[in-house]
């Protein structure tokens, strides 16, 4: 049944998805998927409600014959040995034992049929876990800091208020009709874990004086954003402190929902509004919605450390350490995620980290147990002391289950970092993010070599190629890597990659960085 819209546009000016989303909400077709096309089968999913799926976080996968990958929302990345047994049992019974962990701290599962879809929402329900608006024109998986309350670079721990505001905007029908995908980070570690600068909405750890006593709180961004169009966050005046976060969140979502723009789907993330108003108006607009709230206080990310934890380190609590491994461009095996839940169990507290970077972190591990636990046999290929070029290359899903890509990535991505391993000595880490088509999924803007999907035709007909770009960063001095001329075929990327690092090498001032060059 069609819903009064709580915004003001005129329909005539809403593209196709919209007067779907009018016609139906997203959320509803949770239900009909239980209900309905569970019992009657994939060839009886209409075209407007196969484009609904994404509201319960599951896309078709490529090249649609009835199969099907969902995203599960793990808030902060932080995750149970249980939800973790569980998620491992589900991709070992429908999804081919793979596990995706995605650049958004999700757990990401592929060959899902959709008359397995009751039984896995029901599973992931019992253990607190939701794959519910992962996808679709809602809040989706809110990211944070994956060390978070056990991090010694974090002014306070935003385990519970990552799950606050997620708790308020999950299957919240007053928001589950926004005008695009939207995505937030809280986060208080000062090397900007939640990579605030492309979020839709980001809070950064900031302090300010207030009657007297210095207050630990936020900072507010809004309008970032990858794809095609690119956008930096800019920097609200406004001080939030932990109590107001949700109230922020609140009235940033509600001045999207009302002000977004709906009538082209590639013009209706919240970054074109922040741009076009600017953020001062914005804030305005916020404020009409929140009341008043303090300017800016002080800064306090000091840098950014793109989210990488390999190795073993000290937490915050005395005698415990942390070990943050590396699982080459985010994939693992349902025995694999198996192991590190008993690990976690057995040696932690049962507590696994999910990273932006596509990584896993064990944690609250006794130090004279650390060197036991470095013998367990799952930690040969999930190392915590991985090769240079593989432990920084990240990669999107591609064309080999996602239907919107022109290359294949993953499998690209491995076999480059394994090239550069062998021929390329360097002594700082050089970060590499492969995309498969302009969404950037893979977040290509923000590494130090990015490299984007696309054709090119050859005397042997169309081949996978990919444009490079170098020297994205995110923190203090943020920008997004410039493409370079040319396109370079997908087999060739990894030696001319390596001639690119060894003319940085050969070429730069002393302790340049790859991004500084
Ligand atoms: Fe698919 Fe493109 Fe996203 Fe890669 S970047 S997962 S190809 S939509």
């Amino acid at each position: 049944m069609a819903y009064e819209p709580i915004w003001n546009q005129d329909p005539s000016k809403l593209n196709k998805m919209e007067l779907w989303k009018l016609e139906k909400d997203g959320l509803d077709v949770i239900r009909t998927i239980i209900e309905e096309y569970a019992h009657k089968g994939y060839d009886s999913i209409p075209e407007d409600d196969m484009n609904r799926f994404k509201w319960a976080g599951v896309y078709e996968q490529k090249p649609k014959d009835g199969h099907f990958m969902m995203r599960v929302r793990i808030n902060s990345g932080v995750m149970t040995s249980d939800q973790a047994r569980e998620m491992a049992a589900i991709a070992k019974q429908y999804g081919r034992d793979l596990v995706d962990v995605t650049t958004r701290q999700a757990i990401q599962f592929h060959w899902l049929r959709v008359e397995d879809l009751p039984d896995i929402f029901n599973r992931l329900e019992k253990v607190g876990l939701y794959s519910y608006e992962a996808c679709g024109d809602c809040p989706r998986t809110i990211v944070g800091n994956p060390l978070a309350d056990i991090d010694k670079d974090e002014l306070i721990d935003t385990k519970d208020l990552v799950n606050q505001v997620n708790d308020f905007f999950l299957m919240n029908r007053d928001f589950s009709n926004l005008p695009r995908k939207y995505k937030m980070s809280i986060s208080s570690n000062i090397y900007n874990s939640g990579h605030a600068e492309i979020q839709c909405l980001a809070f950064t750890p900031a302090t300010k004086v207030i009657d007297g006593q210095e207050v630990i709180g936020f900072h507010v961004w809004v309008g970032g954003g990858l794809s095609a169009k690119p956008h930096l966050a800019k920097q609200m005046d406004m001080f939030v402190t932990p109590e107001e976060v949700l109230k922020v969140a609140v009235g940033v979502t509600t001045v999207y929902r009302d002000h977004g723009y709906r009538e082209k789907r590639h013009h209706a993330r919240l970054k074109f509004l922040v741009a076009d108003w600017g953020v001062e108006k914005f804030r305005e607009e916020v404020i009409k919605v929140i009341g008043e709230m303090p300017t800016k206080g002080d800064d306090k990310t000091v840098g950014w450390q793109a989210a990488y934890f390999d190795g073993v380190h000290p937490q915050k609590q005395e005698g415990l350490s942390y070990i943050g491994l590396s699982l080459p461009v985010g994939r693992i095996t349902a025995d694999e995620l198996f192991d590190l839940a008993r690990i976690s169990d057995q040696y932690g507290k049962g507590t696994l980290r999910a990273t932006v970077s596509q990584n896993l972190i064990v944690s609250d591990i006794p130090n004279e147990k650390i060197d036991e636990v470095l013998k367990e046999q799952v930690f040969e290929r999930l190392t915590p002391n991985p090769k240079h070029f593989m432990s920084r290359t990240v990669s999107c899903t591609g064309n080999e289950f996602c239907n919107l890509a022109v290359v294949e990535t993953k499998a690209r991505a491995v076999s480059v970092a394994e090239y550069l391993d062998e021929h390329v000595q360097l002594d700082e880490e050089v970060r590499i993010h492969f995309i498969g088509c302009p969404n950037a999924c893979g977040q290509k803007h923000i590494a130090d070599i990015g490299l984007q999907g696309a054709l090119i035709k050859t005397p042997e007909g169309m081949v996978d190629a990919f444009d490079i770009a170098v020297g994205g960063i995110l923190g203090p001095g943020a920008q997004f890597n410039t493409t370079l001329k040319g396109r370079v075929k997908g087999d060739n990327v990894g030696p001319v990659l390596a001639q690119l690092i060894h003319f940085f090498k050969e070429n730069r001032n002393n302790g340049e960085s790859f991004n500084e060059f």
